[in-house]
């Protein structure tokens, strides 16, 4: 499962001027800050910056990597958070090709209440889901309670449980060390060929 190819296709603010190609994709969401920029990077090599778009990147020509925007923006007006929720929402229940919403989790610190939220959404809408844990290299801290990222996984696990009949697949990652990097490589090829 290797990358030869990204390129990016289009910026879309709506479901429907989404690519029409039928090609599956992948959509990275997260809160702001939780590292989407850093990984999308990783994998697909500098192609990104922020994004408010649901923004698609064509993978070998196969498939698409999607950024949608981040959630949980401390500074953004309520208005324009119930909008992006809005549109990211209509996306995930309206999207044929989605194959798994990739949701980004900040490993390094203890689970917050925004990010249940988000994954308690999709299960209970059972929209398919696979958690990407992120910053899994840094130290633990102190004033973050001074759990490892192993045990702030397990725990985040152990909140969202009663909202999926199955335990959504998840990866640990570093965009620091490229940790987990093949590995969502490798899940990504086996979704698509189900
Ligand atoms: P975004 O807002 O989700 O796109 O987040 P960014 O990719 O901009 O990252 C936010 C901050 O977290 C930056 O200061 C990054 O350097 C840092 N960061 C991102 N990924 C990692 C990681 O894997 N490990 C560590 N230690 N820091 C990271």
């Amino acid at each position: 499962a290797q990358i030869s190819q990204a390129e990016f296709v289009k910026s879309s603010v709506r479901t429907e001027d989404c690519p029409s190609d039928g090609l599956p994709e992948f959509a990275l969401v997260g809160r702001s800050n939780v590292g989407k920029s850093s990984l999308l990077n990783s994998i697909v090599e500098k192609l990104v910056g922020k994004t408010q778009c649901i923004n698609h990147f064509r993978i070998n020509d196969s498939w698409y990597l999607v950024d949608l925007p981040g959630y949980g923006y401390a500074a953004a007006p309520q208005e324009l958070r119930t909008d992006w929720s809005k549109f990211t929402k209509d996306y995930f229940l309206n999207r044929s090709t989605l194959v798994s919403v990739f949701l980004l989790i900040d490993a390094s610190i203890p689970a917050k209440k925004i990010d249940l939220e988000y994954a308690s959404w999709l299960g209970q809408n059972q929209i398919p889901m696979t958690l990407i844990f992120t910053k899994c290299d840094k130290r633990k801290k102190k004033r973050h309670g001074g759990k490892r990222a192993e045990e702030n996984v397990e725990d985040f696990q152990d909140l969202i449980r009663e909202y999926f009949q199955a335990a959504p697949p998840w990866i640990m990652t570093s965009s620091v060390t490229n940790q987990g990097r093949d590995e969502m490589l490798l899940h990504m090829a086996q979704l698509r060929n189900y």
